[in-house]
């Protein structure tokens, strides 16, 4: 834990006692905070004190006693509607910060050489976040990774000179973190998300903005239009930026040319590193992630050689286009986290022939969006309550069956693909929709993928994480 000690003999006020508010509650009590904590949940709020939290409703407190209030990123700052703390803190004036902002304090405090690389973008977030820090761990860098990832920030061990922080956030933490100053800070990409909680895609891409703008080195993707303006605006206004790109050649910076990872700069042009069979790099998006990584690395002084090794040895995230097992040409790929269209196109566009496992419940405009890559379904095996919207959309575009359940479509998926010879064929597991019908969620549904691949005969497990 990182006891967030620039908050001694202060009086804090805190709401939202989820994982993560309990953590931060705790980092800023042991810390020598005076701290004030609430929930809309009687449940989280009767946790907390079990814990030592003090407790009572903020309608009640006096605000003007509080010198900070922590907010938990889950709550609404300001669309669709400020929460009503939020209203409380403005009328007494007091700032409103997050547990990524107790963090960025303590580090400045404690440590402020220590190396800190901060990711966000609309995806692929977590992919790089994790990438970043397997890359570091295995050039035997001490690591730290967490934020919207795995282990809430204050959760990990405190700052210290020669440890690296690998942190996610989501634009709710980035809002919530003013003093936001990453060593290397990452911007992957921009499209729209998540507008009902950020009113339009202006305000949405302008608190993403502050991510890159605080950082010393700011390392943007530039192939969206959104993220290309932000580039241009910091250099400038005199920052030190590193653009990427997963599809064109830049002037200077770093770009994927086939799986090639090349450095431009200074007029010369030259690879750094390779994707070229690295299973769970696979696809023009990884190439984005993998880009930003290498950038990030190489600032933290990182080998080229270095880099490499950890981009080989990456076991890739679970349920995001993850390699589950092999039979012959035959691979068992699970994207169960794709629980929609757009999700879903990343790991369609990364396979040539697709025994496609699809549906659950269905989003707005179905699987419509996908019909770009419809020639590459061998055959579509449908589940759950999309199944007849599918295979309408799918109509002579490409074969399917209705098939159920899961276990049946990936029994089917097996036994039609391993009749055909020839190149690699994937069963797909990408469902372009919720999972609620049929299970419990997204996780759930991609360990059933999992167990039902590994049970087919001869299939060889891969990974296990
Ligand atoms: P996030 O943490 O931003 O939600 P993840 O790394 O968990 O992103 O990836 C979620 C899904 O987003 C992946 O399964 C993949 O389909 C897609 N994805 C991953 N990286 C990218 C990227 N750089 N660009 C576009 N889509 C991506």
């Amino acid at each position: 834990m990182i006891p967030a000690t620039t908050f001694a003999g202060k009086r804090v006020s805190l709401f939202g006692l989820g994982g993560s508010g309990i953590a931060t509650a705790l980092a800023l009590k042991a810390g020598g905070a005076d701290v004030l904590a609430w929930d809309d949940n009687p449940d989280s709020v009767a946790k907390a004190a079990s814990q030592g939290i003090a407790t009572a409703d903020l309608r009640e407190a006096g605000w003007s006693g509080f010198s900070s209030f922590v907010l938990s990123p889950g709550v609404p700052l300001t669309h669709p509607k400020p929460h009503w703390t939020v209203d409380l803190a403005h009328q007494a004036g007091v700032e409103i910060i997050g547990d990524v902002e107790l963090f960025v304090r303590e580090r400045a405090k404690q440590s402020p050489d220590a190396p800190f690389i901060a990711i966000t973008g609309t995806n692929g977030k977590s992919t790089t976040t994790a990438l970043i820090a397997h890359v570091l761990k295995s050039a035997g860098r001490d690591t730290q990774m967490g934020g919207n990832i795995g282990r809430a920030v204050m959760t990990l061990d405190p700052p210290a000179p020669e440890r690296h922080y690998v942190v996610e956030c989501s634009s709710y933490q980035i809002d919530l973190a003013p003093s936001l100053d990453p060593t290397a800070g990452i911007l992957l990409n921009l499209t729209p998300d998540h507008l009902d909680r950020h009113g339009s895609m202006e305000h949405y891409a302008a608190i993403k903005e502050r991510l890159v703008a605080g950082s010393r080195t700011a390392i943007v993707g530039v192939d969206d239009d959104w993220c290309a303006k932000i580039a241009d605006r910091l250099e400038r206004a005199g920052s030190d930026v590193v653009r990427i790109s997963k599809r064109r050649a830049l002037a200077d910076g770093y770009f994927a040319d086939g799986a090639n990872l090349m450095e431009a700069a200074g007029g010369r042009v030259s690879r750094v590193a390779s994707l070229d069979s690295i299973g769970s790099l696979r696809g023009q998006h990884n190439a984005q992630n993998a880009l930003a990584a290498l950038a990030a690395c190489l600032k933290v002084g990182l080998s080229a050689a270095e880099i490499q090794s950890g981009l080989q040895s990456f076991p890739g995230l679970a349920h995001r286009m993850e390699q589950v097992g092999r039979k012959g040409h035959v691979l068992f790929i699970n994207d169960s986290k794709a629980t929609n269209a757009d999700a879903a196109a990343p790991a369609l566009s990364s396979f040539e022939r697709i025994y496609w496992i699809a549906g659950g419940l269905a989003k707005e405009g179905g699987i419509e969006p996908l019909r770009d890559y419809f020639p590459r379904i061998a055959k579509a095996y449908l589940i759950g309550e999309a199944a007849p919207a599918f295979a309408a959309t799918l109509g002579e575009a490409a074969p399917y069956e209705i098939a159920g359940t899961l276990a049946a479509a990936v029994e089917h998926a097996a036994a039609d693909a391993a009749r055909e010879t020839g190149s690699e064929a994937a069963v797909l597991l990408s469902p372009a929709c919720a999972s609620f019908d049929q299970f419990k969620n997204f996780e759930v549904r991609g360990e059933a993928f999992r167990q039902a691949a590994n049970a087919i005969e001869g299939v060889e497990p891969i990974g296990g994480n």
